[in-house]
C-alpha cells in the first residue's frame, strides 16, 4: 500500500541573482513499512524535501499526497491535526519545551491531541532510550545526545504512520547511535511504520530498503546496496 507520493514537488527559494532551486520535480513513491534513506552532500535540498514531505514548509510546486490525501490542500489548522496524527519528527534542532520533564515532553503530542498515552510504552521507549534515570529531568540538565534521544522518544510516543528523522544519531557516539537505531527498528516493525532518514551515517544507509541521492535539487534513486535488516 502506497502511504506518501509526491508529484512534481518542487521548491525554489529566492528570486533573480540569488535564486535557489532546492528541490527540483520530484516523483517518488513510497509504500507503507519502508524504510527510505536520503543521503546527499550538504546544500543539496535534503531538508528542504523532508520538510516538504512532513508539511512543515510550502513547496513552489507540485503535491504530497499522505495516505490520499493532498496536504497543502489542506487549512493550516487542518495541516497541523493532519502532521500531528500521522508523523513524528526527528529534526537536530530538538525543540524540546523548557519547563516540561523528559516524560512530559515525550508525552506532549499525545496530550496536545487529548489522546491516552500508552503508558508501558512510553515505558520502553524511555528505557531502550537509557532515560529510566532521568524521566523527570529538565531538558537543560541533559547532555546533548540525551536531548536527542527524548525528542526521538516524543517522535515515536504516539506510533505515528509515518517517522520523518534529520540525522536522528547526529548527535551521538557509536554506542548510542546503536540504541537509538535499535529502538526505531522496533518501532517501525512493531507498529508497520514507515521511516524516512536523511543521513550520513552509511551504517542508517545500509540498512535502509532504498537509498534516494540529492544532488543540486535533483533525486535519484540507487540501487539497492545488498543493505538487509537484521
Ligand atoms: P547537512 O544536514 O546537509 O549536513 P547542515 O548540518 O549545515 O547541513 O544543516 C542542516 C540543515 O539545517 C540544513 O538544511 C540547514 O538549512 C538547516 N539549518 C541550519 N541552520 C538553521 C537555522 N538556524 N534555522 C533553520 N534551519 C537551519
Ligand atoms: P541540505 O539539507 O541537503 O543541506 P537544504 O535543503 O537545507 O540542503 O538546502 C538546499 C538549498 O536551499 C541550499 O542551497 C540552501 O542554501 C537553500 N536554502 C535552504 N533553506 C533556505 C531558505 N530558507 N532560504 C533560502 N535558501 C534556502
Amino acid at each position: 500500500m502506497r502511504i506518501l507520493e509526491t508529484q512534481g514537488l518542487y521548491k525554489t527559494y529566492g528570486k533573480g541573482e540569488t535564486q535557489v532551486q532546492a528541490l527540483r520535480s520530484t516523483n517518488v513513491a513510497v509504500q507503507k513499512g519502508e524504510f527510505i534513506a536520503i543521503i546527499g552532500p550538504s546544500g543539496s535540498g535534503k531538508s528542504t524535501m523532508l520538510h516538504m514531505l512532513g508539511g512543515l514548509d510550502y513547496p513552489s510546486g507540485g503535491k504530497v499526497l499522505i495516505d490520499g490525501t493532498d496536504l497543502f490542500s489542506l487549512k493550516e489548522k487542518e495541516l497541523s491535526i493532519f502532521r500531528r496524527r500521522k508523523i513524528g519528527f526527528v529534526f537536530q534542532a530538538f525543540n524540546l519545551v523548557p519547563v516540561l520533564s523528559v516524560v512530559e515532553n515525550i508525552e506532549l503530542p499525545l496530550l496536545l491531541d487529548r489522546a491516552v498515552p500508552d503508558r508501558a510504552y512510553i515505558d520502553e521507549i524511555i528505557h531502550a532510550l537509557g532515560l529510566s534515570d532521568r524521566k523527570n529531568h529538565l531538558p537543560t540538565q541533559l547532555s546533548g545526545g540525551q536531548q536527542q534521544r527524548v525528542a526521538i522518544g516524543r517522535a515515536l510516543a504516539s506510533k505515528p504512520a509515518i517517522i520523518l528523522a534529520d540525522e536522528p544519531t547526529g548527535n551521538l557516539d557509536t554506542q548510542n547511535s546503536k540504541e537509538v537505531l535499535a529502538l526505531l527498528h522496533m518501532s517501525v516493525q512493531k507498529y508497520h511504520q514507515t521511516l524516512i532518514v536523511i543521513t550520513h551515517n552509511p551504517e542508517i544507509a545500509a540498512h535502509a530498503d532504498r537509498v534516494l541521492r540529492i544532488e543540486d535539487g535533483v533525486v535519484t534513486e540507487l540501487e539497492a546496496g545488498g543493505g538487509h535488516a537484521e
